[in-house]
């Protein structure tokens, strides 16, 4: 009997946790991070656009693998002191390829020496609540192919992680369901923005207005400004789908990657992070 209400008080629970909708601030009906990988010199622009808009973004920078962060620092300090979330994306970017032969230890120290160099040039010192950005969107260090030369999987890095950082975004597809999110803090889904204006745009309002409908957290995920092929959006396509965003305020909580998983995280019950799988 006592087992059986046992179950009952569970299933309870579950029913409940599964019945609360999130409430994002201000009634709006989801929330959207624009964030920008790597710290090419052009995402400054893009901070620029964000502002003039009245919207604050994360910026994943990486000193070793992008040097011009090294030489427009102070500008990417001024970034961060204006409000916008400016976070690790490892010191050295290693590509797959690189990574496969890299042990787990390595990739640590990596990303610690990113955090050291944000700590001494954009945080000025004091320590700041921020989030990771996996180069390449790579969560698995060493070779995947055999189990000899793999070193660990998700829940191996994102331990070391949770050492130094409270969050990571990975580069998947689709929006976060904040129910999720805090169990998966360090899975956090991100979508992926380029191409010409047309498709860009497209791909971003699919996005962003999946979201709205779903009560959920749309990342999107920009480079370097270009000319709209690879990884690039044009000035004008970025600009088009941050004007959009401002067409829908009155639905949309904009706000950088760290607010939007701390404002989840404090108002939804999770238990302790325990490696949970990846879903
Ligand atoms: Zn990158």
């Amino acid at each position: 009997m006592k087992a059986y209400k046992g179950i009952i008080f569970i299933l309870g629970l579950i029913y409940l946790n599964a019945a609360m909708a999130l409430q994002w601030p201000n009634n709006a009906k989801s929330a959207v991070s624009v964030s920008a990988d790597d710290g090419w010199p052009t995402q400054l622009d893009q901070a620029s656009i964000l502002e003039k808009y009245g919207f604050r973004g994360t910026f994943y920078l990486s000193a070793g693998g992008m040097p011009a962060v090294i030489t427009y620092k102070d500008a990417w300090r001024g970034v961060f002191q204006r409000g916008h979330e400016v976070g690790n994306h490892s010191y050295s970017h290693w590509a797959d390829p690189v990574l496969a032969g890299k042990t787990w230890q390595e990739v640590a120290i990596d990303v610690g020496n990113m955090e050291q160099w944000l700590l001494a040039n954009i945080y000025s010192l004091t320590p700041s609540d921020h989030t990771f950005a996996y180069p390449g969107g790579n969560y698995i260090i060493g070779s995947q192919d055999s189990l000899v030369s793999r070193q660990v999987g998700s829940c191996e890095y994102a331990a070391f992680l949770s050492a130094i950082v409270t969050g990571a975004r990975i580069a998947g597809s689709g929006e976060n369901d904040p129910n999720k999110v805090p169990n998966q803090r360090y899975w956090i889904n991100g979508v992926p923005i380029d191409g010409d204006d047309t498709t860009a745009f497209n791909n971003a309002k699919q996005a962003i207005d999946n979201g709205i409908k779903n009560n959920t957290w749309t990342i999107l995920i920009f480079h370097a400004l270009g000319d709209g092929s690879g990884l690039t959006v044009t000035k004008a396509g970025y600009t088009k789908i941050i004007s959009y965003l401002q067409s829908r305020q009155t639905d949309l909580w904009v706000a950088p990657v760290i607010k939007v998983k701390n404002y989840i995280m404090s108002n939804i019950p999770y238990s302790p992070w325990s490696c949970p799988p990846v879903e």
